[in-house]
């Protein structure tokens, strides 16, 4: 069965991309940093551990991050590594530890470095979806997310910019938002029963 979907997918019509820049021009990690941020050298130098459910930081809500631009791009890049590492779709600081309101949210290969990102409104209509992430690894869950959302955050100038997102891409948003507001898609189940452990041959399921 796991063999049939991935053909399905591996057949599926190129899509549009599930993030969208609605407004400004955020920070986006582009093919040139992209390829040398994942090259397997760099992910072995700059990749750590990531930080796993019960670890303090990760139920502290994150702080307004002070930083030099050039020790901002240091930490994105150690971000985007560890995300690499870990087959991630994205990540929030506070899972490497640190605990500032940065995120990266790579739904499609969105790229998007958000600092302060804040949820701006999300739609009404729901979808019942799993969700992983790489903080509770080898469990996933089934939760409610709204189908689109739109965030506002600030790029490495500290300018404003605003995406909107549907499926995957909201529900990266969300997740990632979380994260920095110290909740865990963990706190959103409605019942212990929801949470299931990843199938060893199970290649489907993406963590943020
Ligand atoms: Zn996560």
């Amino acid at each position: 069965m796991a063999d049939d979907e991935d053909v399905e997918d591996a057949a599926e019509e190129p899509h549009e991309p599930r993030i969208r820049v609605t407004k400004g021009k955020p920070w986006r990690i582009d093919a040139g940093r992209r390829a040398k941020w994942s090259a397997e050298d760099f992910v072995r130098e700059h990749a750590v551990e990531i930080r796993q459910v019960g670890d303090p930081v990760l139920h502290t809500s994150a702080k307004h991050p002070k930083l030099s631009k050039a020790e901002l791009e240091a930490l994105v890049a150690r971000m985007f590594a560890s995300m690499v590492a870990a087959r991630g779709i994205g990540i929030a600081a506070p899972q490497i530890g640190v605990g500032l309101r940065i995120a990266i949210m790579d739904v499609d290969e969105a790229g998007i470095v958000a600092i302060d990102p804040v949820v701006d409104e999300v739609s009404e209509e729901t979808e019942q979806t799993s969700e992983g992430c790489l903080s509770v690894r080898g469990f996933y869950g089934m939760l409610e997310r709204p189908l689109g959302a739109r965030v506002s955050a600030v790029d490495i100038n500290a300018k404003r910019f605003a995406i909107a997102g549907d499926e995957l891409g909201a529900q990266c948003m969300l997740h990632e938002t979380g994260h920095l507001n110290g909740e865990l898609y963990v706190d959103r189940l409605k019942s212990r029963e929801d949470l299931h452990p990843v199938e060893p041959d199970d290649t489907e399921e993406v963590g943020a």
